[in-house]
């Protein structure tokens, strides 16, 4: 493939952008080469500058669940638009979807909306704070939580990426108040319970981890956490960013049947707009301003343009078929990949769990991000170029996980494992 015009675009852009470009995953520095300049995009597939065609399985990193410019999505952003973009008064729009997402998720009684899922993570954690006078968090290495600093310890995928998990800028004030555990290693929590009892105002993590490739929740797991919160008064909060409307319509509390505190959400709820939330129930909620104590505001929060988008994705997303359908294919996929990559003798672990899934090449079992951080690095630059090359798009970097969106046909998987098998024999 030829990335002539990419190429120019990126060394254009890196002389106004710090890298050349304005989130870090972005750039490439993980795998090596130049990021890919996306012209435009449809169903499953981006268009290049040059003119390439890839099938996608990042999907704006989540969003797209449905594929890219989703016409009920894209009609009812147009349709808005004309009405204007931005009031700074209520709307009836917010209700509306406020509604449908509260209907949706088990255990939520309000929601509020924000503009990103950093944003989203940082004010759930205000508000745990602020409802149970405490002061400290527990986080799990390798989760992230967005870029606030109380998450830029140990935050997985670009942190990782990039090794600066501890971030220049964050304050030793505020790192000592972030409690750091291991993921699927419910003794390491307990530890911290012990060594700060009566301290801790929250747990958050990813119910599903997809910030060091995709990793699953152990039996029992969350289960367990939800135990030591209630022991401790504690407040458990999913960061849902990723996994909400992804893995069911309720999310990971509705999939494995365990209720958090406050969730979190991002990513799909805004249907490709910039859109967070964060959710609880009443006597949660009640603490938030204007109605309780616990500040948190927004100029564009809830404008109709992203609420617009936000609400017809949501609705699509009522149909369980739609999450059947997914899951059917990401199995097909990893089935595919699976035996392509054994048939080369790679090493290698897949962690799937509904649509999300991840290669490791690894020769361990992958549950933590000690584990995630042993697999190749060289043999997933190779697999990741390979790949591109054949014009399949994944995430650049060995800490992300795939997105699989339900407008990708099986004929589309089978280019994929089809890809696979040549650039397997390439490792
Ligand atoms: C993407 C993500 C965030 C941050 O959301 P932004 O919209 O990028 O700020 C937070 N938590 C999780 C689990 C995420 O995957």
């Amino acid at each position: 493939m030829i990335y002539k015009r990419s190429s120019a675009l990126f060394a254009a852009a890196q002389k106004v952008l710090p890298g050349g470009v304005n989130s870090p995953v972005r750039a490439f520095n993980a795998v090596g080469g130049n990021p890919i300049f996306v012209e435009r995009a449809e169903g499953p597939y981006l268009y290049d500058e040059d003119g390439n065609r890839f099938i996608d399985y990042i999907n704006s990193w989540g969003p797209m669940i449905l594929g890219h410019a989703h016409a009920p999505v894209v009609n009812a952003v147009k349709e808005r638009a004309e009405k204007g973009t931005s009031f700074g008064t209520p709307t009836a729009l917010e209700t509306e979807i406020a509604t449908l997402a509260v209907s949706m998720v088990p255990n939520i009684d309000k929601i509020r909306f924000v503009n990103s899922g950093t944003e989203a993570c940082m004010s759930a954690v205000r508000l745990a704070r602020g409802y149970t006078q405490k002061d400290k968090i527990i986080k799990f290495a390798g989760c992230y939580h967005g870029h606030s600093d109380s998450f830029l310890i140990q935050a997985g995928s670009g942190a990782v990426t990039f090794g600066t998990p501890n971030s220049p800028g964050v304050t030793k004030g505020t790192a000592k108040d972030t409690l750091l555990a291991t993921y699927n290693d419910i003794d390491s929590v307990q530890k911290l319970f012990d060594e700060n009892d009566d301290e801790i105002a929250c747990i958050i993590l990813e119910p599903v981890a997809g910030n060091m490739g995709c990793i699953p929740p152990s039996a029992g797991f969350l289960e367990q956490l939800r135990e030591l919160c209630d022991n401790h008064k504690a407040l458990l909060v999913f960061d849902e960013v990723m996994t909400g409307f992804r893995l069911a319509k309720g999310g990971a509390q509705e999939l494995y049947g365990v209720n958090a505190d406050i969730v979190t959400f991002g990513k799909v709820i805004g249907g490709g707009l910039p859109v967070g939330a964060f959710a609880a129930r009443n006597e949660i909620m009640d603490h938030l301003a204007p109605e309780g104590p616990v500040y948190q505001a927004g100029t564009l929060s809830g404008n109709p343009l992203a609420m617009a988008a936000g609400l017809a994705m949501l609705k699509e997303l009522e149909n369980d078929e739609v999450y059947a359908s997914l899951k059917k294919k990401t199995a097909y996929l990893h089935e595919g990949i699976e035996e392509k990559l054994k048939a080369a003798k790679v090493t290698h672990t897949i962690n799937r769990v509904e649509s999300m899934i991840s290669v490791h090449f690894s020769e361990t079992p992958v549950t933590d991000f000690e584990s995630a951080a042993s697999g190749n690095n060289e043999t997933f630059k190779k697999f990741f170029h390979g790949m591109l090359n054949e014009g399949i798009y994944l995430a650049p970097s060995a800490f992300e996980t795939w997105f699989l969106t339900d407008a990708l046909s099986y004929e589309d998987l089978d280019e994929t494992i089809a890809a696979c098998e040549r650039v397997a024999k390439t490792l």
